[in-house]
């Protein structure tokens, strides 16, 4: 194993556990195991918990101004370490260096918002009558959680916690099983810049974990990224519990190209969108809904996809049988009558005989009744359904259970204004593959791809992570006496 067995961590310091459990941690890239994860038991979760709750008080006093501090350093080493950081997230989660190179950049940015909170979380006060003033402030929810999943194994962590400390929180993070490395590190640099003892701790396993987690009376929230199924189950035991909970789930983009759209631009992009991070993102392109004849811009598409290469510029996907299922739903659609115009399947990479890839894949004349069409496949492959008009396009859309981000290519702004309005998606993209809000504008979808009511990142967040106080005041007599008094 090329590294140690993976700790927990509490009270700040690293935990071996006593787990009779473990899991491995494989590189997809070629299959060798980097170390191995402890199932940790409802004891240890327990000591994680007492440990943030010992912190929470004093990390509750500490002024704003001062806990940000700590995420000036914890910026600087991010920074400081941003090789070893990209190293690591390729190594565990398959990625190109490329693109764990833009993770750990979105961390740097993710933390940067956190530096601004103290420009942004001011209350507010107001003389509501004469000689009375409201005024709120946003207070610090006490312990709460972040359960994070395996494809961005340091970005999503830092959607929530550099928010949720410098809030005033401290935080249980539960990793991945299949990527617990980054996060680790992580614990490391928050202790180097500074973090107090218990204001941050992770404890991994899997699911007995989560589970305890959302029944742990210690703990106020509970934040969840991660596939629809799990989310339902995150949601509902956890508000079951009376916490609150923002749970986020899968995704089945949907990609509207219309046939003014800029051709060589729209192939790009959606190419990108569809292969980045080997389709392994809740913002990938997954449908696309061709409206009218685009057979140019289709046969562009296929071209750019030829020139994504396993182990060149796409990376692995994360395990065989994340590979298998990918592989299955290609030759299901193709059984059902789809067209595969590329073909991934059956991907190797030369000295990497053990990882696990595949191909680009561009399937044509998709129909919406097929799995490709409806389910979330989460790798590399793009489902082409073909209408006439923008409005068959919506109701495909729209009849799908997910609703994380749509995005249209044209040059109509018209047509663009419709789809905006009308596609069933939090994040919409207009000639944008890739949707993302960078903050201060917040990141969640709806419909299945999010139960709870607010966004995890961005301005949203403030209002997760935070309850509002409302304090009225008189000091003068002369005030008189009104409703108020
Ligand atoms: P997952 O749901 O399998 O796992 C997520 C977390 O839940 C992990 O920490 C895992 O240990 C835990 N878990 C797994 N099964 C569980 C169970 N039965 N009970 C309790 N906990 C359980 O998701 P994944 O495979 O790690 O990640 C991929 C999924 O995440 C995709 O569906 C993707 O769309 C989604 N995702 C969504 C967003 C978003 O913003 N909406 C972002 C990233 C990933």
């Amino acid at each position: 194993m090329k590294y140690a067995k993976v700790k927990n961590f509490y009270n700040g310091r690293f935990v071996d556990s006593s787990a009779a459990w473990t899991d491995e941690v494989v590189s997809p890239i070629d299959g060798s195991q980097l170390s191995s994860v402890p199932m940790s038991t409802i004891d240890e979760l327990n000591a994680a918990v007492a440990s943030a709750k010992a912190a929470a008080a004093g990390w509750a006093a500490t002024p704003i101004k001062e806990r940000v501090q700590v995420f000036f350093k914890y910026r600087y080493l991010l920074e400081k370490n941003f090789d070893e950081l990209t190293a690591l997230v390729s190594e565990e989660n398959g990625k190109t260096w490329d693109e764990a190179k833009a993770e750990v950049e979105k961390s740097i940015e993710l933390t940067e918002f956190a530096c601004s909170m103290p420009q942004l979380v001011a209350g507010e006060i107001l003389e509501v009558s004469k000689g009375v003033e409201c005024r709120t402030e946003h207070f610090p929810l006490g312990v709460v959680a972040s359960i994070v999943p395996f494809n961005f194994p340091l970005m999503v962590p830092n959607w929530t916690m550099p928010n949720a400390l410098v809030l005033g929180n401290t935080m249980i993070m539960k990793p991945s099983e299949l990527v617990p490395l980054s996060c680790q590190r992580m614990a490391e640099l928050l202790k180097d810049a500074g973090l107090p003892d218990g204001v941050f701790n992770i404890i991994n396993g899997g699911k007995e974990i989560v589970e305890g987690i959302c029944d742990h009376a210690d703990i106020e929230a509970v934040s969840f990224v991660g596939s629809t199924k799990v989310a339902k189950l995150v949601y509902q035991r956890s508000t079951n519990a009376l916490k609150r909970c923002v749970a986020l789930g899968g995704a089945k983009n949907h990609l509207f190209v219309l046939p003014d759209a800029n051709p060589s631009m729209t192939a790009t992009n959606v190419t990108a969108s569809m292969s980045g991070c080997a389709g392994q993102r809740c913002m990938a392109a997954s449908a696309m809904l061709a409206v009218g004849n685009v057979d140019p811009i289709i046969s562009s598409i296929c071209d750019e996809a030829k020139k994504v290469v396993p182990g060149k510029n796409l990376g692995a996907v994360i395990s065989p049988a994340a590979k298998k299922r990918i592989e299955d739903y290609i030759t299901e659609a193709e059984r059902a009558g789809a067209k595969i115009l590329v073909d991934g399947r059956g991907a190797t990479v030369e000295g990497k005989e053990g990882g696990t890839y595949v191909g680009p894949t561009v399937i044509d004349y998709v129909t919406p009744d097929m799995s490709v069409a409806k389910e979330e496949i989460f790798g590399p492959v793009i489902s082409i359904m073909r209408t006439d008009t923008i409005d068959d396009a919506l109701r495909i859309e729209n009849a799908n259970p997910y609703g994380n981000a749509a995005s249209v290519f044209t040059q109509s702004g018209g047509a663009a204004r419709y789809i905006m309005e009308h596609a069933s998606a939090g994040m919409i993209g207009v000639n944008i593959g890739v949707p993302v809000p960078r903050e201060p504008f917040s990141f969640g979808g709806w419909n299945d791809s999010r139960f709870g009511a607010n966004d995890i990142t961005g301005k949203s967040s403030i209002e997760f992570w935070t309850k509002l106080k409302k304090t009225t005041t008189k000091w003068n007599p002369e005030a008189g006496v009104n409703w108020m008094s």
